[in-house]
């Protein structure tokens, strides 16, 4: 289990009673590990990569959102953990809260963990503690090998790079940022979802 103080800042940061966000608990899913992105439209559009781990969300925000071209590095920005129930989360945060703006489930499904201590898939947590985890992604746009590597700073807002790896799910031609925008939820546009919950 992560450390018990892990969803407080998420907890802090926001008005339960203001915001339609799921509350901060945990909820650990035993023997599953899912993967979400989120488009979310705040004060800066980004894409926030969220991975499970011992019953929380471990959060990057990613400007550019992910790329299937092994070249690109895109930045991703560590954010606060979040709550497992957040991965369903599409919906409008009301101006004045913290995250204020449209957000919606841009892709979703499972993750293995490919990067290796001793021969054996190392441990999530320790990889990412250490600055360096591979992942292998089972979702429904993106797919394959993803490295998430830190480049600067610990802890909240360090920076790290997330970098398709090259395998035979890489197509540098695919850009699903852009030609595939909608909800694997509900296939809704974040104008959609503004325009019926804003
Ligand atoms: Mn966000």
């Amino acid at each position: 289990m992560p450390h018990p103080d892990s969803l407080q800042p998420y907890r802090d940061r926001r008005s339960a009673d203001r915001t339609p966000e799921p509350a901060g608990r945990l909820t650990p899913v035993p023997g599953s590990r899912i993967f979400v992105v989120q488009k979310h439209d705040a004060t800066n559009l980004h894409w926030d990569f969220r991975l499970e781990l011992d019953g929380v969300l471990k959060s990057w925000a990613v400007p550019k959102g992910p790329s299937t071209d092994p070249r690109d590095k895109r930045l991703a920005v560590t954010t606060e953990d979040h709550p497992l129930a957040y991965r369903n989360f599409e919906g409008t945060i009301p101006e004045g809260e913290y995250g204020a703006g449209t957000v919606l489930v841009w892709d979703r499904g499972t993750y293995r963990v490919l990067t290796e201590r001793d021969d054996r898939a190392a441990d999530p947590e320790t990889a990412i503690e250490k600055g360096h985890i591979a992942v292998w992604l089972d979702g429904e746009k993106l797919k394959g090998g993803y490295a998430l590597t830190r480049t600067r700073g610990r802890g909240e807002k360090s920076q790290w790079l997330l970098v398709k790896m090259r395998d035979e799910e890489a197509d540098a031609r695919r850009n699903p940022v852009s030609t595939q925008p909608e909800s694997v939820i509900s296939g809704r546009t974040l104008e959609e979802i503004a325009e019926e919950e804003g």
